[in-house]
């Protein structure tokens, strides 16, 4: 008998597997690796401050440096290289961000991230369209792919994980358990990312899953390889002269798999910032579980109280999900009662009984 059997091990199912393991749960996970999945795709970039009005996003200043801890002690776990600190260089391409930041730079919000040694002659060497900028810091790159792959090792040395996909329709719910193909548990937890579309459990739920395009490109002698560049754009150093380059946000998406359309539409992009020449590697893309009210959808099943849902990352699930996985896990053990600021509770209006 296990404790929990988790659906997906994308970044959501992994730190949540992660936090529950070192409660010593008995764990199951089932994955395929599904090509879209949004952990595979993502840089993984950790960035406090974000758009063109400058807000500081959600609960940062206690997400992030957990997320930092928690991936710098999966690190010493797994043996490796996990985190990248890097500063994120945001550029302002015309004059209206430049008056919009001259507004928002004063606030102490934001002040306590700005680093204040941005130069834009350095960006103008290779750049277009450089009027000016900002660079934050308390920012980073999470390699997702790698913690990912490296947890997977672990849960299997382990034996606690099923290589396969999860069908619902042979799901058992009894009183006192769930069964899975003769797997049983007490629990049941999904985190399929965006796939929860296709749960018949919890795709009563607004999920608004969107679409990102990405490129990855080698740039010979590109100057800047130790910040997060944002023209745009992200220009993320990846490997050696690899970089990764996106996104798009696509929420009208008709097909799931890469569209040449959208590569080229990147590549014209990257052209028109870049003085300098590259060469296109490869187009992938990736579907992010993002949600109506952006919060992460959390919590037990309305009517079936062994099913519980564990999603809603949105764009930002490199950081979001340590946190908010730790604090599920604490949840799931009875600590304490879950953040009504993630619980799906707030959308069970939309739960139809009749239909279960
Ligand atoms: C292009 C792009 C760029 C992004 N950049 C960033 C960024 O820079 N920073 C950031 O923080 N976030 C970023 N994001 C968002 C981030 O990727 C997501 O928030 C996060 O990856 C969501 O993780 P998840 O585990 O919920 O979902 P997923 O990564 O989609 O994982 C779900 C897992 O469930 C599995 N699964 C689903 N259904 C089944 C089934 N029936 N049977 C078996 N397995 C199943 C899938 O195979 C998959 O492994 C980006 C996303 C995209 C698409």
């Amino acid at each position: 008998m296990h404790d929990y059997i988790i659906v997906g091990q994308g970044i959501a199912g992994t730190m949540l597997a992660h936090f529950l393991r070192q409660k010593h749960k008995k764990l199951l996970i089932i994955d395929r690796m599904h090509h879209q999945a949004a952990s595979a795709v993502a840089a993984g970039i950790v960035n406090p401050i974000t758009g063109r009005h400058f807000i500081k996003s959600w609960r940062v200043d206690e997400l992030i440096p957990f997320a930092f801890q928690t991936y710098q002690s999966l690190e010493k776990l797994l043996g490796t290289k996990l985190l990248e600190f890097k500063n994120i260089a945001m550029i302002f391409d015309r004059i209206n961000t430049v008056n919009n930041w001259a507004m928002r730079s004063g606030n102490p919000e934001v002040e306590a991230y700005v680093h204040p040694n941005f130069d834009p002659s350095f960006y103008r060497q290779f750049l277009e369209q450089v009027e000016d900028g900002v660079e934050f810091r308390q920012s980073g790159r999470i390699l997702l792919k790698k913690v990912i792959e490296n947890y997977k090792k672990l849960l299997q040395q382990e034996e606690r994980y099923l290589e396969e996909k999860f069908e619902h329709e042979h799901l058992e719910i009894q009183t006192d358990s769930v069964v899975y193909k003769g797997h049983r548990a007490h629990r049941i937890i999904f985190a399929e990312g965006y796939q929860a579309i296709h749960n018949p459990y919890f795709n009563y739920l607004p999920f608004l899953p969107a679409k990102g395009d990405i490129l990855m490109v080698r740039i010979p002698d590109y100057p800047a390889n130790d910040k997060l560049v944002k023209h745009g754009v992200f220009i993320v150093p990846w490997k050696d002269d690899i970089y990764w380059v996106g996104s798009s946000y696509n929420k009208t998406y008709k097909q799931e798999a890469p569209l040449a359309t959208e590569g080229e539409a990147l590549k014209e992009r990257l052209q028109r910032i870049l003085k300098i020449d590259f060469e296109v590697l490869e187009h992938l893309c990736g579907i992010r579980p993002t949600v109506r009210d952006r919060q992460p959808f959390t919590g037990q099943h309305p009517v079936f109280s062994r099913l519980f849902l564990f999603n809603g990352m949105g764009a930002k699930g490199s950081y979001l999900s340590p946190f908010f996985a730790h604090h599920f896990a604490q949840y799931l053990d009875d600590q304490c009662p879950l953040d009504s600021s993630i619980d799906i509770k707030r959308y069970f209006k939309y739960f139809d009984k009749n239909k279960h």
